[in-house]
């Protein structure tokens, strides 16, 4: 096996501090949310960092920015390593940047360490991997994998713009039909990323091989009931919706709480009237369950069809229960993690296993090939907000295991 050369710190703070200049200063923390002017800036600024790094590049028609470093050999499928630069409003410095730096300086590593690959590299910085104010995530690797639609793109906003037009506004020509990949493109698809979470930190590691991508299934829940005097309508004879609803939220805190790897989470709860003199009249829920574990949901489905039955029977209520299409959970690719993990041990690292709470666009990448992650750690699991923070040298760890990965799955395939 061929050792890549260890990652020059100096350079990987260079890139990251070059994408940090180009924020939103108008918002908190390193704000480049998709859609606006600077993320537009920043995807040419990553366009130009990869024709320095000698790469033919392309932009495709949904903003997706992808660097070519050619192989020596005929091979159709390619290596694809990539992650996003774009940021949640009041983000932080590091998901998704690491990612996408990292491929860069994998570039680098490989020509210094006299390595030339079979198949080609492509190295990509995602459109929109953050949920966006339609609700939807990971634009551009929808729109690579073809899971895109033209439904999606007539989504509105609450002004009632849609989704087309506004990237067309930002300059973008989403033309379903040109970004979509073949399926047989896709040698792996390998992306390094902050974990985002306290695991790796906690126990000392630095560097996790991600088993899976949690599912998300979320719900909405509306009680009805009796609008009634505070003050005068006994508590025997009330018909309280908000009651109901605060038993469905502790429900999903319960749920969630007694499964192994799951989480549960009330986005809101709310009641109308609001109004203190007032028994609630209804009340609306959402919430959202996740973990790696497909066989749970149907579990926790019926826990909560079963809370809320019973919170608005004790009440003389009526309700309804409504579950948004889900996501189901992602699995890595055993074999490609097995690379992963196989490089990082030549490395002299543990390779430790977790798995991730947050979705990526790995989840459509796997429509096209094999999918592996690499996590190194969130310092406290901070994420999404401007105390986000990965120190430069653990970063380089990081990037280390995803350039011997790359250059171990040239090398050895898939079998
Ligand atoms: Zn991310």
């Amino acid at each position: 096996m061929i050792d890549v050369h260890f990652p020059q710190v100096e350079r990987l703070v260079l890139d990251l501090d070059g994408l940090a200049d180009l924020v939103d200063s108008s918002r908190p923390g390193w704000s480049r949310v998709a859609m606006t002017e600077v993320d537009t800036q920043s995807r040419y600024w990553v366009a130009e960092r990869m024709r320095a790094e000698g790469l033919d590049v392309r932009v495709d028609g949904i903003g997706n920015v992808i660097g070519t470093l050619r192989g020596r050999g005929s091979r159709r499928k390619a290596i694809v390593v990539g992650s996003h630069t774009d940021t949640v409003d009041g983000g932080g410095r590091y998901d998704g940047i690491v990612g996408v730096v990292g491929g860069l300086e994998v570039v680098r590593l490989i020509r210094e360490s006299g390595i030339q690959l079979e198949h080609d590299l492509q190295i990509v910085d995602f459109y929109n991997e953050e949920v966006n104010r339609f609700e939807l995530s990971c634009l551009g690797s929808r729109a690579m994998a073809g899971t895109l639609t033209a439904s999606h793109l007539a989504t509105t906003d609450d002004r009632g713009r849609t989704l087309g037009d506004t990237l067309s506004a930002a300059g973008w020509d989403p033309q379903l039909d040109q970004t979509r990949w073949a399926d047989d493109e896709v040698l792996g698809f390998l992306e390094l990323h902050v974990e985002q979470g306290p695991v790796l930190e906690r126990q000392g590691l630095p560097l996790g091989v991600v088993t899976s991508i949690c599912g998300i299934s979320r719900f909405r829940a509306l009680f009805s009931g009796q609008r009634d005097h505070a003050g005068t309508t006994p508590m025997t004879s009330r018909h309280d919706a908000g009651c109901a609803a605060a038993g469905v939220v502790l429900a999903v805190e319960e749920i969630a709480s007694s499964a192994e790897q799951a989480v549960g989470t009330v986005g809101s709860v709310t009641f109308t009237p609001e109004a203190t003199s007032v028994v609630t009249e209804s009340a609306l829920l959402t919430a959202e369950f996740r973990s790696p574990d497909e066989g749970w949901f149907t579990l926790a489905r019926e826990q909560i069809a079963e809370a809320a039955a019973t919170q608005s029977a004790r009440r003389g209520l009526t309700h309804s229960l409504e579950w948004s299409p889900w996501e189901r959970p992602t699995a890595m690719d055993p074999r490609l993690s097995g690379i992963i993990g196989t490089s990082i041990r030549q490395l002299g690292h543990p390779a430790a296993q977790l798995y991730s709470g947050a979705g990526h666009d790995g989840v459509q990448m796997a429509r096209l090939g094999p999918v592996g992650m690499i996590f190194i750690p969130s310092v406290g699991g901070r994420s999404h907000c401007p105390e986000e923070f990965t120190d430069s040298k653990q970063i380089a760890v990081g990037v280390h295991a995803l350039a011997q990965s790359v250059v171990n799955l040239d090398q050895e395939g898939l079998s």
